[in-house]
C-alpha cells in the first residue's frame, strides 16, 4: 500500500529512505528504527510509515494501524531481550509534552530501570 508522506517530516523522510535509519523491525505499514539520540540502553521509534501528527490523530483516523504500533513495540522489547526486565512506552502528544517530532511515534525504551516515577 502507497503510504501518505510529508515532505517535510523527518520520520517520511526515513520512510522514504531519503535519511538513513537503523531499522530494527519493519512491517508493511509500520517502521521500528533506533533513536538518533538514546535516552537508554535500547531506545527505538516505531513509527506507523504513513504520516499522522501525533498518536491520537492515528487512533482515530486509523485504530488498527495505532494497535499495530504497540505489538511491533512489543516485538522489539523481545527482539532487544528487556521484555524480562521491563520496559517502557511513551507517545509525547503536542509539543507540551515534548515532542518534537510531529508524525506519530512510540519511544521504546529498556536496558535500564525506570523507577524514579513518570516524568
Ligand atoms: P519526541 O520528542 O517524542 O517527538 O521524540 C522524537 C525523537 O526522535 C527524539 O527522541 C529524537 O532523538 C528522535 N529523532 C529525531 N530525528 C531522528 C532521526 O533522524 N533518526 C532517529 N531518531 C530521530
Amino acid at each position: 500500500m502507497a503510504e501518505q508522506l510529508d515532505p517535510d517530516c523527518v520520520f517520511c523522510k526515513i520512510v522514504a529512505g531519503a535519511i538513513p535509519a537503523t531499522v530494527v523491525r519493519e512491517t508493511e505499514r509500520t517502521l521500528a528504527f533506533r533513536d538518533i539520540s538514546p535516552q537508554a540502553p535500547t531506545h527505538v521509534l516505531v513509527i506507523p510509515k504513513a504520516h499522522f501528527p501525533n498518536a491520537a490523530t492515528l487512533a482515530a483516523a486509523e485504530p488498527e494501524l495505532a494497535a499495530a504500533l504497540l505489538t511491533e513495540a512489543a516485538g522489539v522489547a523481545a527482539d532487544e531481550k528487556i521484555a524480562d526486565h521491563g520496559y517502557r512506552l511513551i507517545f509525547n502528544t503536542g509539543a507540551g509534552a515534548g515532542q518534537t517530532v510531529f508524525h506519530a511515534h512510540v519511544h521504546v525504551l529498556g536496558g535500564a530501570s525506570f523507577h524514579e516515577g513518570m516524568v
